[in-house]
């Protein structure tokens, strides 16, 4: 006879996870900060990705009070990487509210009014920090008892979740001082052996009790309902390229990538190719809200190429993100120059309005001032007039050091390592041809030094 017992159930999984499970998380303790900020990060994040910035985060917001004094600027700058930023706004926010509290909660109830907290997590960290007898159902969690119980029923809905609540509540061990371990041994369970798809049913601590295994359908369960198709959406990221440097807005604070640094972007309806292999066309080019200002000389924009990057899933979105290039010109006594093909392209942004001395003291002649009026010009070369001067040139490189949107950022990791392996390459291949003997090698350096300022 299977049984469902809380204390069999409590007391196999707290032995097993004395001799098998995890005890030397970072985070692991009573201190309620570090717990939170652990238990914060691994929602929808695995523990070995989340170990690192875990580091890099206490670090740097030693302390509830470090965090709640930090701009939210900065929150998202050290969270960046480890997506779904939801998560880092919360706890700033919730941060703050602990400061004005003067103190952390003490209670599950305390915790889940806290911005990003739900009930699992409150009780998880009441689990640990206060020894509270208060059960946890994350999806890890969920994915056990529904096997343990053998519970056919889809997993995501109220009343299937209603019954884990209570099933998980019915198994809590009896005596409060084995909460931190039990609640540890839980997760480890979850994603160490009662694993997603077929589970390690040979290595279980409480196999001979699993209702799932006894019937022989522990891979078949959780059941989950039908997902309802995701929205797809087209959106264009236009790359202003100035000399090396780039573009970049700060987002809204509300919506996609709320609070992040990206490259200006528009929403673009996809247009279904009439008869073609090719899933999605590319967006024509199209202007942005915001172009970058080009001061002095009176410069316009020329759009460059369109190319698809990369398809994003949202939660309930599929993002397909298009880049556009678009590219400076200047008018000057010589005529029309595009800075990224001229060898003196502008390597220092050009503030508003800076003009006449500024600029003969910056040396940056032949970009000398002719007018105080900054235009921009579409693709089809039509003046869209003067333009608002909202955002930030800055290199890849030194975006990398802010919170960027995942895409944008895998991109240019990716980016960045090719340029190194393309540069490493072609210095090899010279050498080995002896090309560097012949001249010196300077027409070689030449050619990799514009093949790495044009190559990205
Ligand atoms: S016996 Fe298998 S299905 Fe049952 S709880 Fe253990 S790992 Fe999960």
């Amino acid at each position: 006879m299977i049984s469902l017992d809380s204390s069999d159930f409590a007391r196999t999984l707290v032995a097993w996870q004395q001799r098998f499970g995890r005890r030397d998380l970072p985070w692991q303790g009573q201190d309620p900060y570090r717990v939170w900020v652990s238990e914060i990060m691994l929602q929808q994040t695995q523990v070995a990705t989340v170990i690192p910035y875990f580091a890099r985060f206490l670090a740097r917001f030693p302390t509830v009070e470090a965090l709640a004094a930090a701009a939210l600027e900065e929150v998202l700058a050290v969270w960046s990487g480890l997506g779904y930023y939801a998560r880092a706004r919360h706890l700033h926010a919730a941060a703050r509210h602990i400061v004005a509290a003067g103190a952390f909660p003490r209670t599950p109830e305390g915790w889940a009014a806290l911005p990003g907290v739900g009930r699992s997590t409150a009780a998880a960290i009441c689990a640990f920090c206060f020894h509270a007898r208060v059960p946890i159902l994350d999806g890890n969690v969920k994915r056990v008892l529904a096997r343990y119980a053998a519970i056919p029923d889809p997993i995501d809905t109220p009343a299937t979740e209603r019954r884990l609540w209570q099933l998980a509540e019915a198994l809590l061990p009896d005596d409060p001082a084995l909460m931190p371990a039990y609640t540890q041994a839980q997760m480890d369970l979850g994603a160490l052996v009662c694993v997603r798809g077929t589970p390690h049913c040979k290595h279980c601590p409480v196999a001979a009790m699993c209702q799932a295994r006894a019937q022989g359908i522990a891979a078949e369960l959780p059941q989950k309902r039908h997902r309802a198709l995701v929205a797809e959406h087209t959106l264009t990221l236009h790359r202003f390229r100035l000399g090396e440097r780039w573009w970049w807005v700060l987002r809204p604070r509300t919506g996609i990538w709320a609070g992040l640094w990206c490259l200006p972007q528009a929403p673009q309806a996809p247009t279904l190719p009439q008869s073609s292999a090719t899933p999605l066309p590319l967006p024509p080019p199209q202007v942005p809200l915001q172009p970058p200002p080009l001061q002095a000389p009176p410069g316009q924009w020329r759009a460059g190429k369109c190319w698809f990057l990369t398809e994003h899933r949202l939660t309930h979105r599929r993002l397909h993100l298009y880049v556009q290039d678009w590219v400076a010109r200047f008018s000057d006594e010589w005529g029309l120059n595009e800075a990224n093909e001229q060898g003196f392209a502008i390597q220092e942004p050009m503030p508003p309005l800076a003009q006449g001395a500024e600029e003969a003291e910056r040396g940056t002649k032949p970009f000398a001032a002719k007018s105080t009026m900054p235009r921009f010009a579409d693709a089809e070369g039509k003046d869209r007039g003067e333009v608002p001067s909202a955002g930030r040139w800055a290199t890849p490189q030194e975006a990398l050091a802010w919170g960027l949107p995942q895409p944008l950022r895998r991109w240019i990791e990716q980016e960045l390592k090719a340029q190194n392996a393309r540069f490493c390459g072609k210095i090899d291949l010279q050498r080995n041809d002896g090309e560097f003997g012949k001249d010196g090698g300077a027409p070689i350096l030449r050619k990799l030094s514009r093949q790495i300022r044009d190559g990205f």
